[in-house]
């Protein structure tokens, strides 16, 4: 298995920021996954399971831990009937269209996000209407000694972009969906159109993580932060996007603190307005103080 020391994460980041990792490792089998995973719980050392980074932010002092890298090398998806089994590395627009070319419908919402199938389980990452949880059958999650068990859907106790296994740390290999006969023509054509809406909505043209802060309760957060006057607030090289103030943006050589401090700016403004307390959708690794 490849193993990298000192492997800078803003590489590995769609927000193109972070520090280095103690360790960088890069399973290509589940067997070596589950040996990884085994050998950080027996010695102790400090883990996380990092798929394509586009729902992170890592510190500028970077992580003193072992990165674990499910990406490429662990994607195989197969297909049974109007199920598809797939590996938690593989991305989530590869596996919409290998829906499309099987005839399954029901993924379609998942095409344009940037992330894998395990990080997308474990967030429950939706978008226009649908959500992971809408598809998921069942899950085979690792233990921290590396052996694998299936647990249904039910057991994820699925909310909006959370999970059990987001609370308990545990650690996604894969998935099987449930999706539909469907007609690839039009599947494709509901991705392309979902595509453009992203397109004209979203600043697409510079690193993010997408949505930085959760909905909350019948309010929308970019709503309130252009509301609170903050549509290209910036700190440092962090911006609220112009385009679409849910969005955060690295808007040129910005660090993690920045976004750091922008994110603590706009969430102490928006409640001096609003009352409303936001959350933020991002998750952080590493040592912010
Ligand atoms: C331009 C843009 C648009 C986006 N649009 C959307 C959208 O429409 N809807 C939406 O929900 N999200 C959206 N996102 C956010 C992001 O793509 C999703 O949250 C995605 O599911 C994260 O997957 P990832 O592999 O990149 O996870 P990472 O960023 O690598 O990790 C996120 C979290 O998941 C954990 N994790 C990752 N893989 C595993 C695994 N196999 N097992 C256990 N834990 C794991 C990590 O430890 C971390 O806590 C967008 C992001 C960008 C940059």
């Amino acid at each position: 298995m490849q193993i990298l020391e000192h492997e800078f994460m803003n590489r590995h980041t769609t927000f193109r920021v972070g520090g280095p990792a103690r360790f960088f490792c890069i399973p290509e089998t589940e067997e070596e996954l589950a040996e990884i995973v085994a050998r950080c719980t027996a010695m102790d050392l400090p883990f996380t399971i990092v798929g394509r980074g586009s729902n992170l932010l890592v510190a500028d002092r970077g992580y003193l831990g072992v990165v674990i890298h499910v990406g490429d090398a662990l994607a195989k998806a197969q297909v049974k009937g109007t199920t598809i089994t797939a590996q938690a590395g593989i991305s989530l627009a590869a596996l919409a269209s290998y829906a499309c070319r099987m005839y399954l419908t029901g993924l379609e919402f998942a095409a344009g996000i940037p992330g894998s199938f395990g990080g997308a389980l474990l967030m429950n990452a939706g978008a226009y209407g649908g959500e992971m949880k809408d598809v998921v059958r069942s899950l085979r999650l690792m233990d921290p000694d590396g052996t694998i068990r299936e647990v249904d859907a039910s057991w994820m106790e699925y909310d909006y972009r959370t999970s059990r296994a987001q609370k308990e740390g545990s650690i996604i290999v894969g998935a099987t969906l449930e999706l539909r006969p469907g007609d690839p023509k039009v599947i494709q054509a509901k991705m392309q159109e979902l595509a453009a809406r992203r397109r004209e909505k979203q600043p697409l043209e510079y690193p993010s993580a997408g949505s930085y802060f959760k909905r909350p309760k019948g309010r929308f957060a970019g709503a309130l932060i252009e509301q609170a006057g903050l549509k290209g607030f910036r700190v440092g090289g962090a911006q609220v996007s112009e385009k679409h103030a849910g969005f955060v943006i690295n808007a040129g050589n910005a660090t993690a603190a920045d976004i750091a401090a922008l994110q603590d700016e706009v969430v102490r403004q928006v409640r001096e307005r609003f009352g409303v307390t936001l959350e933020p959708e991002v998750k952080r690794l590493g040592n912010f103080r």
